[in-house]
């Protein structure tokens, strides 16, 4: 076993989350990806508030976890001052010919096609019908997500934690986002706040949600974005969201910190410079560290082998097991204590 359970490794400092894009939609490759990086010890893997995305992530944990391995949380990403926007698929059913073996209907994981056409409310646009009409009668629309039909897609979800991407001035739609959330609180494991920018605006405006969440029945983390300083690429991106974690570790209110945004192989040698993580029994500054473009940019040459394969890549060990490695090396894990 690589490492300690999700809520272990917040507590310890080496909490390791996957990002797999907010507009991530390749279900495929979503699937590999949490494959991957469920089998190098990942705690968390952060998806789109989509069904499909959720399905396909879930996918790729179960088929990766070893027996006894604890499984990696769920999370879905929010943001609080923009609806998420969708697409629906649409089509007239007065154009259908009548023989048609009608192949849109049993492709639909959700039955939210009819002989009456497309149920909107339940269609969550995940295109697999658009592809198979032999007329291409079958077109996309964009739709933006009401907050009252969020609820209902992480009802559908799941998801084992959320995170609002938020930013310094934006209480307002935090708060009412936070509302809208409550009747999910109680069930999740984690609530992320994830929000960057100069830490003189950030420190008060995380004061502020600190007083909103410190009554909540569910434990928050602060996810410190780097990203506005960096690229996710090379040695320096790894220092806005290092910087931004010292800030919050001395100035900032009480929570968690977990670094995001320019994390890379070098992030935890910065921390640990900085005194942010360290070995021992001492309760770290820094909980841990999420990966995102680093992550998938370095195992993608492996998905494109598997996916031009045509099957998942857990399926070709060649591919896979170097696949694994390279994660493992990235999230840098402490190894088992139980072990
Ligand atoms: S886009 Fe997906 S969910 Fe919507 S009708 Fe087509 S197959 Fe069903
Ligand atoms: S596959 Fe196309 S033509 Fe056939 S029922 Fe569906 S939308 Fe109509």
């Amino acid at each position: 076993m690589l490492c300690c359970a999700p809520e272990d490794a917040l507590r310890r400092g080496c909490w390791r989350k996957l990002i797999c894009g907010a507009s991530n939609q390749d279900l495929a490759a979503i699937t590999d990806l949490a494959w991957v990086y469920t089998r190098a010890g990942v705690h968390c893997i952060d998806v789109a508030p989509d069904p499909a995305v959720v399905a396909a992530a879930r996918q790729g944990i179960a088929a990766a976890l070893r027996p006894g391995q604890p499984p990696p949380w769920l999370m879905v990403s929010l943001n609080d001052d923009t609806d998420p926007h969708f697409r629906k698929a649409h089509f007239d059913p007065r154009h259908c010919p009548a023989g048609c073996p009608r192949p849109c209907e049993a492709t639909c994981p959700v039955a939210a096609i009819s002989p009456e056409g497309v149920a909107t409310a339940r269609c969550y646009g995940c295109g697999r019908c658009l592809a198979v009409c032999p007329l291409g009668l079958i077109e996309e629309r964009p739709w933006r997500l009401e907050r009252s039909q969020l609820l209902e897609i992480l009802e559908i979800c799941q998801p084992d934690a959320l995170e609002i991407h938020t930013r310094p001035g934006a209480v307002a739609p935090f708060t009412q986002l936070l509302t809208l959330l409550q009747p999910l609180l109680p069930r999740l494991r984690l609530l992320a706040v994830s929000a960057g920018g100069p830490l003189a605006q950030l420190i008060p405006y995380l004061w502020q949600l600190h007083g909103l969440l410190v009554t909540q029945s569910v434990s928050h983390l602060w996810q410190l974005d780097g990203r506005p300083m960096s690229g996710d690429l090379g040695r320096g991106t790894a220092h806005g969201a290092v910087a931004l974690a010292l800030g919050v570790s001395r100035h900032g209110p009480p929570g968690l910190l977990q670094v995001a945004g320019g994390v890379n192989r070098h992030t935890q040698t910065l921390l640990q410079r900085h005194g942010l993580v360290g070995p021992g029994e001492k309760a770290p500054a820094v909980a841990g560290m999420a990966f995102g473009g680093a992550a998938r940019q370095l195992v993608s040459p492996w998905l494109a082998a598997a996916q031009a394969r045509g099957r998942p890549l857990h399926q070709y060990p060649d591919l896979a097991d170097v696949a694994v490695g390279q994660a493992q090396a990235l999230l840098s894990l402490p190894a088992d204590p139980r072990a």
